[in-house]
């Protein structure tokens, strides 16, 4: 007898808790095989990664092992681009181009979201996103790099630009990346007496909005920019960038601003599978039912970033694309699926938000737990709490908490290793979570080998 199966598309914070919930189902273990298909072989703990840029936290601890943690899953590498709904299977491209085919009698379909991309002239060349790991750790070493050129220039121009930082975009990525950030290049600079009494490095957090985290609590948006502030950095709420270049950017003030760092965190849209699909979209989002699955199609799920699921607390709007939400839908799509196959009862998705947390960096955060607002050390402590909590892997739980601790005794670790380069992470990617191959391959007679040497970032 041929076993069932389920293919899962997208380890992130749906996929990972669905596959996770399907095997702790012993029954439904045994008699289905769950397919886990995905580009990297981790589950990457996203609010952590603004510290990685920062160099605060090693990229492995944020990256949880998905064969270590979810045993009894078939983990298949690749990046899916085609999904048969006749035949009832998805194609895809393995991490050497090798092309696969994988037939499911359940498909749940959570792959999460890419970065937005807005019609602002230079920005696709110039400015780079921040929605995967080969993104944090080129900011890391491109910052690094930034700082320790301007401190070798003897041009005051050039030392200033390149001690500029602009980010784009004041939700809880672009206020964490600039809070982090500020705090890592100030570390930089003391260590370089030529840089040490001057009024650098410079951060700027643009937003259209009239408040930095314009969709939260405005008690946290008090909060976040109350320490930005007080940190140094230049918040300009209700602007934008009009234009990028190669040397700086020109802000909608008519205001230029020299600088070689631009980093666009205005938002995200889903994943560009979901189109591929044809199944009806509600903006990009994958349009299901409250019990996750597509109107239609029994056999199709999907859940997290990708999908547009009814908010049953908040009657006519859809969840927010947020974690919290993701991994819970997570949870729910892999009890409706084993209820599909006659394990448990089926259950509509409604949760109400818990809350959020913003790490600033330091002790700084600003929390709303359950509705409570909390700000300085006891905020710090409660964010920190948060995500150890829900950080999946002991062993990632350890480390992260042992980097913090090392963090507060031991000078922050800089040198910057320049493997992730500038043209590896365009900002208009389908793919954030890996870095692209050198555009341009020559073929080599004994196989595929990337070109020597690395063209200018
Ligand atoms: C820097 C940052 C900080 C954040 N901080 C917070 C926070 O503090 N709190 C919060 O609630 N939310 C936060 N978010 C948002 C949150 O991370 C997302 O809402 C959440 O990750 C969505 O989960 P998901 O499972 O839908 O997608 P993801 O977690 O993005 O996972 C999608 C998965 O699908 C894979 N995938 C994509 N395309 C394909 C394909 N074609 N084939 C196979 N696999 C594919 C990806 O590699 C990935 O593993 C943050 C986001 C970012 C970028």
């Amino acid at each position: 007898m041929t076993r069932s199966r389920v293919v899962i598309v997208g380890a992130g914070f749906a996929g990972y808790q669905a596959a996770r919930g399907l095997i702790r189902h012993r029954a439904m273990r045994e008699e289905t095989e769950i397919v886990l298909i995905n580009p990297t072989d981790y589950f990457l703990y996203l609010p952590l990664l603004p510290q990685v840029a920062a160099g605060l936290l090693e990229p492995r601890r944020v990256s949880v092992s998905l064969l270590a943690t979810l045993p009894g899953v078939r983990l298949v590498l690749g990046e899916v681009d085609g999904v048969d709904l006749e035949r009832r299977s998805v194609t895809y491209t393995g991490p050497e181009g090798d092309r696969g085919t994988m037939g499911y009698d359940r498909l749940l379909l959570t792959v999460g979201s890419v970065n937005k991309l807005l019609p602002v002239p230079g920005v696709a060349e110039h400015a780079h996103g921040f929605r995967g790991l080969p993104e944090a750790l080129y900011l890391r070493d491109h910052i690094t790099r930034q700082i320790e050129l301007a401190a070798g220039t003897d041009d005051p121009e050039e030392c200033a630009a390149r001690c500029a930082f602009v980010v784009v975009g004041a939700g809880y990525t672009g206020t964490e990346v600039a809070a982090h950030g500020k705090l890592y290049t100030d570390v930089l600079a003391r260590r370089h007496p030529v840089l040490r009494h001057r009024d650098l490095p410079r951060w700027l957090l643009l937003d259209i909005a009239d408040r930095v985290l314009p969709e939260l609590d405005p008690r946290l948006s008090r909060t976040a920019d109350r320490v930005l502030r007080q940190r140094g950095v230049d918040v300009r709420t209700g602007h934008s960038v009009k234009e990028a270049t190669r040397d700086g950017v020109l802000l909608d003030t008519g205001e230029s601003v020299p600088t070689r760092t631009l980093v666009w965190c205005v938002g995200v849209r889903p994943d560009p599978l979901v189109s591929a699909v044809g199944l009806p979209e509600e903006r990009g989002r994958l349009v299901v039912g409250p019990d996750l699955m597509v109107p239609d199609h029994p056999d199709v799920y999907a859940a997290g970033d990708a999908a547009a699921v009814p908010d049953l607390t908040r009657p006519g709007a859809y969840t927010p694309m947020t974690a919290q939400h993701a991994s819970r839908q997570g949870k729910t799509a892999a009890r409706n699926i084993a209820a599909s196959y006659g394990f448990g009862e089926a259950a509509a998705y409604r949760h109400h938000d818990l809350g959020f947390a913003v790490d600033l960096g330091g002790v700084k955060a600003a929390a709303n737990p359950l509705g409570m607002p909390l700000s300085g050390p006891a905020a710090g402590a409660v964010t920190r709490g948060y995500h150890l909590l829900a950080l999946p892997g002991a062993g990632n739980r350890i480390r992260v908490t042992a980097d913090w601790l090392l963090d507060a005794v031991l000078p922050r670790q800089s040198v910057q290793l320049g493997l992730v380069r500038s043209w590896a992470v365009p900002l208009d990617t389908a793919a954030p979570e890996l870095p692209r191959r050198p555009a341009q391959v020559a073929p080599h007679p004994a196989g595929p080998h990337p070109p020597k040497g690395d063209p200018p970032s």
